[in-house]
């Protein structure tokens, strides 16, 4: 999924400030023929025309497209050309890498990979997820959080999510725990990191492998330390629409000295590289090549100034639409940092006149980079899951009885409001406060507007 901010530049007359331009069009309005509704508190800019209706738009800065790759990336890609081989393994450019992965997330074993859902495969792999085991994780991801654990002839087992945080609900967890239950999967959806102390106390009350999807969550930080250090193994996606990218790339990482070393081998075709020998492991070529690697040692020296903007932003965003009625603004815990992948608040549907769709198109119309929802339905409702067609239109772990799952039975109920009432702002590392602020009275014109 793509965060694509792109508005045009709202046409402010030049010689006065923004704050006077809507004055003054306030004024003309009332002067003109208004409705009661809007006349009320006409000094404020929210009670304004909606932009949609013909007024001036909220947002008056416009959005630019964040450069992302550049002249260090062609340096590191000049270096990579110079070489004889472009084989990952000891490679000067994953070496490079991998050193500044550590500087940001200080892990002992890391192995890069094609893919997040590569590195997630490999960690469901290293955590020892067979046929029928259970591993609880979020209905609202990309079905990359999954694709690992079925193929590993795993069970996902959906659980539900707080509903403003979108993650992970450890009450929920700990309800769907059984005696199949080997890992769980948590995701930080949007980059905001999911409540890591209550799910690492539950993996190691019932001996559970706590996986980290921190696809979304590049140089996110969970009560000030760097994400990925409270879970067994954490995995990053590199895909184009993530934080950093190589245009496809993972990488998966853990501390613990149980999976940590699992890792090569189940990224590297069960092959064992440091120890050499017969093949003790089975597992599929998720490398890397030399060449990503270059492009994503020079990423990672963008990443503090990526994140750290789409933070500031963020959390501004959720300061200026605090309190608003029917507006629920994203949840971050106040000592975390979320890197704000997109910027995903929930209207109250009994609190407008209108609904999502409506709501969405007024906000656009006010010069917002918005959308409605994230995914279509929670990733149970997919006719795969429905149909448990996943192997040539067959589950074998069904069929051999060795578990009873069924999707079309399964039920996540905040999943499903979340997805049908949340409403997505793009965000980006470009974005300046002075835009975010523009999106905040856009958001409270149009909730003004349609309330009930
Ligand atoms: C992008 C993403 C993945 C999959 O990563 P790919 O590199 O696209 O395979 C997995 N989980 C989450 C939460 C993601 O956003």
């Amino acid at each position: 999924m793509h965060s694509k901010p792109s508005s045009p530049a709202a046409q402010v007359p030049s010689g006065i400030s923004r704050r006077e331009f809507l004055a003054t069009s306030s004024a003309a309005l009332i002067a003109g023929s208004l409705s009661p509704e809007t006349s009320l508190a006409a000094e404020s800019p929210t009670t304004a025309k909606l932009a949609l209706n013909g007024g001036e738009k909220a947002v008056k800065t416009s959005v630019k497209q964040a450069i992302r790759w550049g002249e260090p990336e062609r340096e590191r890609l000049n270096a990579m050309l110079g070489q004889d081989t472009l084989f990952y393994w000891k490679g000067p450019q994953t070496t490079l890498m991998i050193e500044r992965f550590k500087n940001i997330c200080p892990l002992k074993y890391v192995q890069p990979c094609s893919s997040g859902t590569a590195a997630l495969h490999i960690a469901v792999a290293a955590a020892g997820i067979g046929p029928g085991d259970e591993v609880i994780t979020s209905p609202i991801t990309d079905i990359g959080t999954v694709i690992g654990v079925i193929y590993q002839q795993g069970v996902p087992v959906f659980a539900d999510l707080g509903a403003s945080t979108y993650n992970l609900d450890p009450a929920d967890v700990e309800r769907r725990i059984t005696p199949k239950t080997k890992a769980i999967i948590a995701v930080h959806l949007c980059g905001n990191p999911c409540d890591l102390r209550a799910l690492k106390a539950i993996a190691d009350k019932h001996g559970l492998v706590l996986i980290e999807d921190a696809a979304q969550a590049w140089g996110a930080k969970h009560r000030g330390q760097p994400i990925g250090n409270v879970g067994h193994i954490t995995c990053f996606s590199l895909q184009n629409s993530k934080h950093i990218t190589c245009g496809d790339g993972g990488l998966v990482a853990s501390n613990d000295e149980r999976f940590g070393p699992l890792l090569q081998r189940f990224g590297d075709k069960g092959s064992d590289r440091v120890k050499g020998g017969l093949f003790e492991l089975f597992a599929t070529n998720y490398r890397m090549s030399e060449p990503q690697a270059a492009v994503v040692a020079a990423q990672l020296e963008r990443l503090e100034g990526i994140v750290s903007q789409r933070a500031k932003v963020g959390n501004l965003l959720t300061e200026q639409i605090t309190g608003l009625p029917g507006v629920l603004p994203h949840q971050v815990h106040p000592e975390d940092r979320c890197g704000y992948w997109f910027y995903f608040f929930r209207i109250k549907p009994e609190a407008f006149r209108y609904n999502r769709a409506e709501f969405v198109k007024a906000l656009a119309a006010e010069g917002v980079e918005t959308s409605a929802g994230y995914i279509p339905v929670p990733l149970h409702r997919n006719p795969v899951f429905l149909k448990h067609g996943f192997f040539a239109g067959r589950w074998p772990v069904r069929e051999l009885g060795l578990t009873t799952m069924d999707y079309s039975k399964h039920q996540t109920p905040e999943a499903e409001a979340i997805l049908q009432t949340g409403i997505r702002i793009g965000i980006n590392e470009v974005m300046t406060e002075d835009y975010i602020s523009g999106v905040a009275e856009a958001i409270r014109k149009v909730a003004r507007h349609y309330a009930v």
